[in-house]
């Protein structure tokens, strides 16, 4: 048997396919593995990395004296796997294997992929032969290429991607163990610090330090209008920016009639079709269409999953002679992108542009195979037809441009008028994504006087440098030789999920800063880029079987150390901090209260804004609990109260955004407090003013102090706090509706409990209580169907019973045996005669009685009289001696209040029969047998 062994899954069923031929694949699955098999071949999917680097047993223990932070840099190092089950097959399968193929992804990492690979088949199996097919694209011709031209697994490429992966495991858990222990963080709140993530981090800190520090310039712009055969032109003063305002007033002044056209000149300019796109350039163009750089590598990844395009991780920007580009049009001759092949074809440069990176691993990012729209729906659609376009255009020819140039004199001042009309369009019809503005100016002759119909003189300020955008950052990456073309991308996740950086163009959050001021102050080898670039190099020289790994591995080992030393001196003060700075994260502003910090705190699944003048200012915010997503304070503020506005995050929904939290407390509590019968606008501005905002505030306030705050004498505050108890027990009663609805009806789609909510209020349902006396049609009203609104008024009305009993004194207990009985309302107990209850029920007839007593005094009723447990035994055997009655008569004649003889006999038949359903006839029977 010939093993195969692929990347993935996806690529495992598309290599088989391929190989095949026609010839049918058979897909099985073991322990829910697949592999696909065909001939005498198997080919079975990795999972990416299947195995993983941890340190050997004894580090787990954070805390630990003898395994400090440091201990990691010298701990030992073990490989487990990650998956079992994939792991399991593939060693099942080689022990039979008479040929292994590695068939993973060509490049470092899918190189070690492949040596972990080939090191789980020599566990089992240590003869049989290892070799390896290598491809840029999962199509027909490259796998079949591949597996024509088997060659061996190159393991000093491998060894480059197990030293990047030591180092990085190395770094990564010494350095955030130091510093997460240093500033006393746990659990999800750990710090990490990774050798690429830190110099990256530092990069977008400097940054916000630039545009922080910049000291806006005033400077200006003078222009003027004019016009030709109906034309309008402007042209600039040919002095730029004017930093002298004097100058540019005095330029302003003396530009007078006659503007006389000095010089025209005419040229052509080139206009280069773009170069192949490698990583880098793709994810800049993707982001462009909208794509954040993770998003765009997971579709390109995909597409080439699926054999639409080449391998996206490269490097390179030249396409190597061996690519069959006249293939490549071909495949995509007859589809959509079919009449811009023609095109090309017809139009094609002599050589396909080229860029200024060329390496050998893989081609520059192509098309591989034609698609539809349909197909591949509308984001993986963008992104190839994105690719099969710069493909296109990389062999399309360059557009051409005729450019004017005029200079003109105003009476001795200087200005000029640039205009370019795009003669020749070339590559930009196939690529459209960059625009092509075109300024036409009139046919100026020079010597002519034209009209100035104005001039205007333009104050302007310099800009600040810009924050990166994920793209802009992952060019800058590169040229800083930080991380590779297959992880910048997944560095700068890594950032945004440990909330360093947050928004779009980037912005470090405070932990972000504190943790790279730190640093900074301490240990700047971690967020200088030149650490991790040496290692870089390193990496190719391992690859180029220069240097070992092991040797380089020691090398960063030894540097780390050094880092230690500058670390462990200072612990206390990175600590603190970090400590200091992230405090205030938390800070929202000034209490209005008191004027002390506001801070948002997190206890448990609940959080508020408290007053770090508790306990003796207790002003606070409620803020929804953190199941919506964990509060944290921005960098907006309100204009208003001068607090930081709060969002909610969470990990997978856009984030919530309160705004300003007091702005957001006010707001949510008007309707409160309008429902309070003398809630006045003018009233409520006062109370607020004295910081009340909420009713239960008011209700809870001495009537001395609201009388003070509200502007109003003692028994009007006595009022207030009344009516303000009166709006609280309405708020409550309306939260346990909300409750109450959300816990029957199901959540569906298309239907919002708020909704239901909302009409139920509208139709003056305001609680449980009146739910349960509502009419069907009023539920159905809301948007619930038939059964839904009969089993909520049901389950509504329920409940009312039994707290109407609870209230009445009946006891828990009872209550059950009561309910399971089928007795459940109050009046049951008032109309139900007690000896039905109480073999109903099971229950003793003279706590029956109780009950019923308890009930209808509650209700305003008579109370029947009791009868005792004797006197009910004894009846019972009376009418069990009437022929014709059985134990179910005698039930049946306990609900017209019959339970002996004496009842029996002066009993109505017509009443009874209709009570209990017993026919007439056989009452009368009954009864004249017992006279
Ligand atoms: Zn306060
Ligand atoms: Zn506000």
């Amino acid at each position: 048997m010939h093993l195969i062994i692929a990347e993935k899954n996806i690529s495992a069923n598309r290599i088989a396919q391929i190989l095949a031929g026609n010839e049918k694949v058979r897909a099985s699955k073991d322990g829910n593995v697949s592999a696909y098999s065909f001939d005498t071949k198997t080919v079975v999917g990795l999972k990416g990395h299947v195995v993983e680097v941890d340190f050997e047993p004894g580090y787990t223990n954070w805390r630990s004296e003898v395994h400090t932070p440091r201990s990691l840099i010298d701990a030992g190092t073990i490989k487990k796997p990650t998956e079992k089950k994939i792991v399991g097959l593939i060693q099942k399968l080689s022990k039979k294997a008479e040929l292994v193929t590695i068939a993973t992804d060509f490049d470092t990492e899918g190189e070690l992929i492949g040596k972990e690979a080939y090191e789980l088949v020599r566990a089992v199996n240590p003869t049989v032969r290892i070799n390896r097919a290598r491809f840029s694209a999962i199509t027909p011709p490259e796998i079949r290429s591949a597996f024509e031209n088997l060659a061996e697994l190159d393991f000093a490429l491998a060894a480059a991607g197990e030293a990047r992966q030591a180092v990085d495991l190395m770094w990564g858990a010494s350095l955030t163990r130091f510093i997460s222990l240093a500033a006393r963080r746990g659990g999800k709140n750990i710090l990490s610090v990774g050798r690429v993530q830190s110099p990256t981090l530092a990069m977008i800190v400097e940054r916000e330090r630039e545009i922080e520090s910049f000291v806006p310039q005033t400077y200006w712009m003078l222009s003027l209008a004019t016009e030709k055969d109906g034309m309008p032109v402007e042209a600039r003063h040919t002095a730029g920016r004017f930093t002298d305002h004097d100058a540019a007033l005095a330029a302003e002044v003396g530009t007078k009639e006659p503007l006389v056209v000095t010089d025209v000149k005419e040229g052509q300019k080139t206009d280069r079709a773009p170069t192949p796109f490698d990583t880098t350039t793709f994810i800049v163009a993707a982001s462009r269409l909208g794509l954040s750089a993770a998003n765009a590598m997971r579709i390109a990844e995909d597409l080439y999953m699926n054999g639409y395009i080449s391998y996206p991780r490269t490097d390179n920007t030249v396409y190597p002679k061996s690519l069959n580009l006249n293939g490549i049009l071909d495949t995509l001759k007859g589809g959509v992108f079919d009449a811009d092949v023609t095109w090309v074809q017809k139009n094609r440069r002599p050589v396909p542009t080229r860029g200024k990176k060329e390496s050998t691993d893989h081609p520059p990012i192509h098309p591989a195979g034609a698609a539809t729209r349909e197909a591949l729906g509308p984001d993986r659609w963008k992104v190839y037809e994105l690719v099969v376009r710069r493909f296109l255009a990389t062999l399309s020819p360059d557009a051409t441009w005729t450019t004017t140039k005029c200079l003109f004199d105003a009476s001795g001042q200087p200005y000029t008028a640039t205009g370019g009309r795009l003669i020749s369009s070339g590559w930009r019809r196939i690529y459209p994504y960059s625009e092509a503005k075109e300024n036409v100016l009139p046919a100026f002759v020079p010597g002519e006087k034209l009209p100035i119909k104005n001039v205007n003189l333009e104050e302007k300020q310099t800009q600040p440098p810009a924050r990166y955008s994920q793209s802009r950052l992952i060019q800058v990456m590169e040229e800083l030789g930080l991380g590779t073309k297959s992880t910048r991308h997944e560095v700068i996740g890594k950032l945004i999920s440990r909330r360093y950086v947050e928004g779009n163009p980037l912005r470090p959050t405070l932990v972000g800063r504190a943790v790279i001021d730190a640093l900074d102050n301490h240990a700047e080898t971690i967020t200088e880029p030149e650490m991790t670039r040496t290692l870089e190099e390193h990496m190719q020289l391992i690859k180029q079987s220069q240097r070992s790994r092991d040797d380089v591995i020691a090398e960063s080992r030894e540097m780390l150390h050094r880092v230690f030393d500058g670390l462990e001196a200072h612990e206390k003060e990175i600590g603190e901090e970090i400590m200091e700075q992230t405090a205030e994260e938390h800070t929202v502003g000034p209490c209005p209260v008191c004027g002390q910090d506001l801070r948002i705190r997190h206890i448990g699944v609940s959080q508020f804004i408290g007053c770090t003048g508790y306990p003796e200012c207790r002003f606070n915010i409620s803020l929804p609990g953190s199941t919506w997503g964990k509060a944290i304070r921005t960098e907006e503020v309100c204009e208003k109260h001068g607090l930081a506005h709060v969002r909610l995050i969470r990990k997978g929904s856009p984030p919530w955004t309160i705004g300003c939290p007091l702005c957001s407390h006010i707001a949510s509590n008007v309707e409160a407090l309008r429902m309070m019968p003398s809630m006045t606008d003018d009233l409520m501005q006062r109370l607020h003013a004295h910081h009340i905002y909420t009713v239960s505030e008011i209700a809870g306030m001495q009537p001395r102090e609201l009388a003070k705050a509200a502007g109003v004498d003692a028994g009007e505050a006595a009022r207030l706090t009344d009516e303000a108890e009166g709006a609280l027990e309405i708020l409550r009663r309306r939260s346990e509706l909300r409750k109450f609805v959300r816990k029957v009806v199901p959540p569906r789609k298309g239907r919002s409990h708020a909704k239901i909510i909302r009409s139920l209020l509208d139709q003056g349902v305001g609680d449980i209580r009146a739910l349960a006396r509502a009419e069907p049609a009023v539920v159905k009203k809301a948007g619930i169907g038939d059964a839904g609104a009969a089993e909520l008024l049901g389950a509504a009305r329920g409940l009312c019973n039994e707290r109407a009993l609870r209230e009445a004194g009946v006891p828990a207990v009872s209550l059950k045996k009561y309910q399971a009985g089928g007795v459940g309302s109050p009046d049951d107990f008032c109309y139900l005669p007690i000896p039905y209850l109480a073999s109903k029920t099971g229950i003793n007839p003279e706590t029956v009685h109780k009950h019923v007593d308890l009930v209808c005094r509650h209700l305003g009723r008579p109370v029947p009289e009791k009868i005792t447990r004797a006197a009910l035994e004894r009846g019972r055997k009376e009418l069990l001696e009437v022929p014709g009655i059985g134990e179910a008569t005698v039930d049946r004649l306990y609900l017209a209040g019959i339970y002996d003889a004496a009842t029996l006999r002066e009993a109505d038949p017509e009443k009874v029969a209709s009570i209990t359903g017993i026919a007439r006839a056989r009452l009368h029977d009954y009864i004249s047998h017992l006279k």
